[in-house]
This record gives C-alpha cells, structure tokens and sequence, in this order.
C-alpha cells in the first residue's frame, strides 16, 4: 500500500533498520536519566536547530503530541488572554482545547480563501497570538508575510504557531514567533508518538514569570529538566532515536523545501489538467505546500477512493464537512517520486 496520507504518513524506508539499531544498541531499555539519554538527547536538539534553522536562543522540548502541546500553552504561559485565528478543524480545536481551560479565550475565524487579517488582533494585546500555519484538514497555509505583519503589529504579544503539517517540510521563519510546535508522524516522516515544542526566550521567560506548577507537563518543569538535557517524564526515547538517525541523513531544510514546493506545483498542474477533478482551495497564494486537498462532485470521489484502494494507493480523507467532496494527498518528504508518478497517473483519468 502506498500511503498519501497526510498523518500519521508514509515513514522513512531507513525506519525498519534504525529500529533495528536501536534494539541492538540497546536505546529501548535506556535510563533517561543516564548519560547515553543525555548525549543523545542533546544531538537530536542541536542536529534539529541545525537542519531546521532554529534560532540557537530558541529552546526545545519533547512533549507526546501536537496536542499536549495545545494545552501547555494554555496552562502554563497563559495570563492575558489568547486570540485565536482559525479557518478549519485543527485551529478549532486548539481554540476548543483552550476554551476548556480558559473560558475568555478569542477566537476569529476567517474563510478558507482568504488570509488572516493581523488589524483584527485588539490594540496592544499582551496575550497569545493562536494560529495554525498549515491547516491539515482544508490544504491552506499561513505566509511568512503574513506571520511577520502579525509579529510587527504586536511587539508585546506571545505569537504561537501550530506548524504540525508543516515543521521539516518547508523553512518556518522562527523569529517570526515564540512558539512554534509539531509531531512527527507529519513532514518529519516517523511513527507517532512524538510532539516538538520550540520556545523563544520571551516565551520561556513568561513561563518563568507564570511559575504556573500544577501539572507533570507544566512548563517551568520541563524547562528545568531540559536544562540538564532531560524531561520531567519517561519521554518516547526510541521516537528520539528515530527523529536523530532520520536527521542525521536529511538534507538542509532549504534544500527539503525547493523540492516539496516542486511537487506541489506538480500537484497543481496536475489538476489544472484533470476535468472531473480540482484543488478545494481556488487562491492559490494560501494553499498549502504540504497539504493537497482535491475537490470532486461526490461520485466521483467515491469512484476515486474505491479505484485507488484496489491500486493499493491510500488517499486522505476529507476532513469534516469537506468528507463527502474531497480527498488530501499528502506532499510529505518521504515520500517517493515513483510513489508521486504512480499517484499521478492514476489520477490523470480524472
Ligand atoms: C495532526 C495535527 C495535530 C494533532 O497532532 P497530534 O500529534 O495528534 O496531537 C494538530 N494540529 C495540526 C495542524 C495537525 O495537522
């Protein structure tokens, strides 16, 4: 079966021998407070820094899940409020998730063609800034023109950017933000079971200033423990393992990113082409890179879906309300050119 799923997705062809390295190496039974976890630990922190170009004073912790991620921000660096931009399931959700812990919680949403419009964050908000740069469900994204304008209007706020689909698959401009978070069964081509949090120092001072305390994941604990290049919890060590072997051999992210934004022209000329088939989002300055969602009347993706099984091709579903019209396909890096040819193909009858 070949996967375009857009998460969990197709993994790295090199995962099955790195796990078996792993075993050999003896990285599954190892005390994460031993200093094989630490060199380690600390090798998979700089290695990302490096391949992602993050900014050295940012810090990075390991957390289980996009998710997780979604409600340490509320917990712990939460005091004035949090407005959120959303267009689709995911940015919901974290504002659903928020909304839970903090009833004064904001939320703007926008429509699936247009771009977050920054004069829409109150004057001198102090707050959090919620956005979800590549919305997985729908196939949009959020430019670095835009983050940068919201950045520039708001000095005093924290901005925050849900970068699940995105992180590893194309260059985020970090400074543009203060907290930037992902899991790896996305771009980063690994099994789930992993969440990426970076935080920049203003971040991690208002934790300090917060001391918010009352939870395993509060993250002035995590701040402590990584400073001794450890967690406050038995992390996913072999997910660790597998995200330093993985960056170990992938190319700079820059390098990562001219050839997904090569497929996904591939994937737009594509549909350009097809008659019974077309991209969902029709401005194409916010679709996605990593992210293709493709629109159709209902029968025909039924059609669709059911052909491309008996291919042994795995499509994405249609997220939401969009289930009955769409399908996604996942533009992840580890996927194949051959996978991308076969896909194509099959979908040129269309
Ligand atoms: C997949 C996804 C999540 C959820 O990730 P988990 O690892 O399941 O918590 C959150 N946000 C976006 C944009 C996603 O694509």
């Amino acid at each position: 079966m070949i996967s375009f799923y857009p998460g969990p997705s197709r993994v790295h062809d090199s995962i099955p021998s790195f796990v078996k390295d792993a075993y050999k190496e003896g990285i599954m039974s190892i005390n994460h407070r031993s200093d094989d976890f630490i060199r380690m630990n600390k090798r998979t922190i700089t290695l990302l820094k490096e391949k992602l170009r993050v900014p050295k004073n940012y810090t990075v912790f390991f957390t289980s899940s996009a998710t997780e991620c979604w409600e340490i921000i509320a917990q712990s660096l939460y005091d004035n409020g949090s407005f959120h931009f959303h267009n689709g399931a995911f940015g919901q959700k974290w504002f659903d998730y928020t909304k839970r812990l903090r009833r004064e919680a904001v939320s703007s949403p926008f429509d699936l063609n247009t771009e977050p419009d920054p004069g829409l964050v109150p004057e001198e908000f102090q707050g959090i800034i919620c956005l979800t740069q590549n919305e997985t469900s729908n196939g949009t994204q959020v430019s670095t023109a835009v983050l940068r304008k919201i950045r520039k209007r708001n000095p005093e706020a924290l901005i925050a950017i849900d970068a699940t689909s995105s992180m590893a698959g194309i260059r985020l401009d970090f400074k543009n933000a203060d907290i930037w978070f992902a899991s790896v069964q996305k771009c980063f081509g690994l099994p789930a079971g992993l969440g990426i949090l970076i935080c920049s120092p203003a971040a991690l001072e208002t934790a300090s200033r917060i001391n918010e305390k009352d939870h395993y994941n509060s993250l002035t604990f995590m701040m402590e423990m990584m400073e001794k290049w450890q967690t406050s919890f038995t992390p996913n060590v072999l997910a660790i393992y597998l995200l330093m072997r993985v960056l170990e051999s992938s190319p700079a992210i820059d390098e990562v990113e001219q050839e997904i934004v090569a497929r996904y022209e591939g994937w737009t000329s594509l549909l350009h082409e097809t008659n019974a088939i077309s991209h969902l989002v029709t401005n194409t300055k916010v679709q996605s890179y990593t992210v293709v969602p493709v629109r159709a009347e209902e029968k025909v993706i039924d059609a669709i879906k059911k052909e491309a099984r008996k291919n042994s091709i795995l499509l994405g579903e249609g997220y939401g309300p969009f289930k009955p019209y769409t399908f996604r396909i996942a533009n992840f890096p580890a996927i194949t050119q051959k996978e991308i040819k076969t896909l194509k193909s099959f979908l040129r009858k269309y």
